[in-house]
């Protein structure tokens, strides 16, 4: 412990156990800030862009619920980034911002589906999961206000369900096109816990850990830009 204090002292603190909160150094600080600020504004363009090309009423409310989840998980988490770097005696706005920032995630999930269940042709009882993502989001909100930091094996599990029940649903689709680009956007997640699970061992786990959520958004904002919004001979439209 001692040896790698001394080697990564600006880069890392200690490890702490599971059921407390690491402190990252003022550096890591920094960087946890930066590297989901830098993604608020590409969001809200990326957003704006789909907006713009939508066709119909649906394209365009999809537009809305996609680009407010996809804006609101980069800004959450800089202003949670933020305000947990600047706390020294704001404790209870801390928590309130983590809070804040755990629902947001669940939120951005159903959004990040959202685009592909409403878009898309859905089989008979595939077609419930577009509800089913809001209120899996607002029960992961509940379970937030209930036991926040509590239970983290019941969070995890709740985490994963979310992105991987909507997923058995889009796999069932017929148009199987963006389907490549959605499984690599969930490699870039799966491989980023990683490093979200590295605090203290791994000098800049948790910024690390935010470059591969980006990686993933990105991904899977490239695949519904290009597969659901963009105009042209590769876009299927389906009747809804
Ligand atoms: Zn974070």
């Amino acid at each position: 412990m001692d040896l790698r204090k001394t080697k990564y002292g600006r880069f890392m603190n200690e490890r702490v156990p599971s059921e407390k909160r690491y402190q990252p150094t003022e550096y890591e600080h920094a960087a946890n800030c930066a590297t989901h600020a830098l993604w608020i504004i590409p969001s809200i363009l990326g957003s704006s862009l789909l907006y713009f090309l939508s066709d119909d009423q649906w394209e365009t409310i999809t537009a809305w619920m996609y680009g407010c989840g996809l804006s609101s998980l980069f800004t959450m988490s800089t202003v949670f980034h933020t305000v947990s770097w600047k706390k020294s005696h704001l404790r209870t706005v801390e928590q309130l911002f983590h809070m804040c920032d755990r629902i947001t995630i669940y939120f951005f999930i159903a959004a990040s589906y959202a685009p592909w269940l409403n878009l898309r042709e859905l089989g008979p009882w595939a077609w419930h999961m577009r509800w089913m993502v809001w209120i899996m989001a607002c029960v992961g909100t509940v379970y937030v206000f209930l036991f926040h930091e509590r239970y983290k094996i019941i969070e995890l599990i709740f985490y994963t369900a979310m992105a991987a029940l909507p997923a058995l649903v889009i796999l069932s689709m017929r148009d199987r096109d963006g389907l490549f680009e959605l499984a690599m956007g969930g490699v870039f997640y799966s491989l980023g816990t990683v490093f979200f699970k590295s605090d203290g061992l791994i000098p800049f786990a948790h910024a690390i850990w935010h470059l591969f959520v980006a990686m993933g958004a990105g991904t899977h904002y490239y695949a519904i830009w290009r597969y659901l919004y963009m105009p042209g001979p590769s876009q299927m439209k389906t009747s809804r």
